[in-house]
């Protein structure tokens, strides 16, 4: 079987990789020019685990090559859409420029027996409206949400939860297609679910409206807890504990960002609004709102430690929006050292991969090479993402390093009696001062 992927980003990159991992002979298609020059390497132009050995095996094996010219296409059985979908500018909705662009430039090279499958989020009806484009090609479409976590991506497209399909009514012929390209995932036992296009694209926006909800619902609880002196992470694991509820993605902190939560729910709302339902989804609004404040939150207790020692100058260790990967878009510990630097606080940050990545996006911002360089005449230390790195740095060391003796600990992750042991102050969001 052959199969394209348009678009290689975080999402098509890996998928791509994946689909020639399985045996099949994949071309990855993207408008990057030099992007697609690095993914003909077998150098991934991200941070991935996983993803370096399955592109280089891919490539190495002829299974897998990558051009700009998307007439290469052509003949594919298979030709996966997975161009990002962004919030439109000045707007919540999201942006379908991509998609469009994407679709139309294919179109020429689609025929009769092609499947045409969906992996990019889209607005609830997007589906419907493409399958009347490609349908006069003699091609069909589906829709194949995808669920994948940065950091995670190789395992989840591999090995994911369950894969959704959106298919037109009666369409077994897409199914029995998108069967035979997940044969070895379906063996695995995984639950497959053929829907049609509107419930196919709502299981993923709601999915993440879901996620994005948990997360502000605790980092809700984790305001109270600042008022009244209580622990929103012993909070958490105590209703965690309620099968019902369950502990996972109820950890309190800097909140959730990168590209695919806050752009979502965004446009989810927008999208309810078309179809007249504002209210609806209004909670989202506030969802994402808590989550903002968070953020707000952090800068202003990093600023009231700073005032404290009468110092000016912060370290953020972790840029990225989340450990394990060099992405920053919508990253909270880079949002709060913009809100730091417009304050007119020194700020100097340290990520473990996405130091290239934040340079880019924020060029003010002083990048240290390690963190020792990064703490070195810190007055106050901060940490915005999760890193095992930085869980498993030896206080004791670290103030070795910097005269500073307070950490505002934007995940709530380090161990607070260690780092009180080695004489910092451990600040939290939603706990509890650890002298
Ligand atoms: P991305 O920005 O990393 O990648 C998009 C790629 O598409 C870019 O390389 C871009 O150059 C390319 N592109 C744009 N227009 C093109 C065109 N006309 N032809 C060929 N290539 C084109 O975005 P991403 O994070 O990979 O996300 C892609 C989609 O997948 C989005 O809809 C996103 O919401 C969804 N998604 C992403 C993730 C994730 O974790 N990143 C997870 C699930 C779903």
């Amino acid at each position: 079987m052959k199969i394209a992927v348009i678009g290689c980003g975080y999402l098509g990159a890996v998928h791509a990789a994946a689909m020639a991992s399985l045996g099949f002979d994949t071309v990855g298609v993207d408008v990057d020019a030099s992007k697609v020059e690095r993914l003909g390497r077998g150098e991934p132009p991200f941070f991935e685990p996983g993803l370096p050995e399955l592109l280089r095996a891919g490539v190495g094996a002829g299974r897998l090559r990558f051009t700009t010219d998307v007439a290469e296409a052509a003949g594919s059985d298979v030709v996966f859409i997975a161009v990002g979908t962004p919030q439109l500018p000045g707007s919540d909705a999201a942006d379908l420029a991509f998609v469009d662009a994407a679709i139309a430039s294919l179109e020429p090279h689609l025929g009769a027996g092609m499947l045409v499958v969906g992996k990019s989020t889209v607005p609830v009806g997007t589906a419907a409206r493409l399958a009347e484009v490609v349908r006069p090609t003699g091609a069909r479409l589906a829709w194949n949400p995808e669920f994948l976590r940065e950091g995670f991506a190789v395992q989840d497209t591999l090995a994911p939860d369950r894969l959704v399909y959106g298919v037109e009514p009666g369409d077994d012929a897409a199914v029995e297609r998108l069967d035979a390209v997940y044969a070895s995932v379906l063996e695995r036992g995984t639950e497959r679910l053929v829907l049609d296009f509107a419930t196919a694209e709502l299981v993923k926006v709601s999915a993440n409206a879901f996620l994005a909800t948990k997360i502000s619902f605790i980092n809700a609880m984790a305001e109270l807890a600042e008022t009244v002196g209580a622990d929103v992470t012993l909070l958490a694991d105590a209703i965690g504990l309620d099968a019902r509820i369950g502990r996972r993605f109820l950890n309190a902190g800097l909140g959730f960002g990168g590209g695919c939560l806050p752009k979502d729910i965004r446009a989810f709302q927008a999208r309810a609004s078309e179809l007249g339902h504002a209210d609806t989804l209004a909670f989202l609004g506030e969802v994402d709102r808590i989550n903002l404040r968070r953020r707000d939150r952090m800068a202003a207790l990093i600023e009231r430690e700073l005032d404290a020692v009468g110092g000016d100058r912060v370290a953020m260790l972790g840029l990225a929006f989340k450990p394990d990967s060099d992405d920053v878009r919508d990253s909270p510990a880079l949002d709060v050292c913009r809100h730091l630097q417009r304050a007119g606080r020194s700020v100097v940050g340290f990520d473990p991969q996405a130091r290239e990545t934040a340079g880019r996006v924020l060029p003010s911002l002083e990048i240290a090479g390690s963190v020792a360089d990064a703490v070195r005449g810190a007055d106050v230390l901060a940490l915005g993402t999760e890193w095992r790195d930085f869980r498993e740095l030896d206080p004791v060391e670290v103030a070795q390093w910097t005269q500073a003796r307070v950490v505002v600990d934007g995940r709530n992750t380090l161990d607070a009696a260690r780092w009180s042991a080695a004489g910092f102050r451990v600040v939290g969001l939603g706990k509890p001062e650890v002298q």
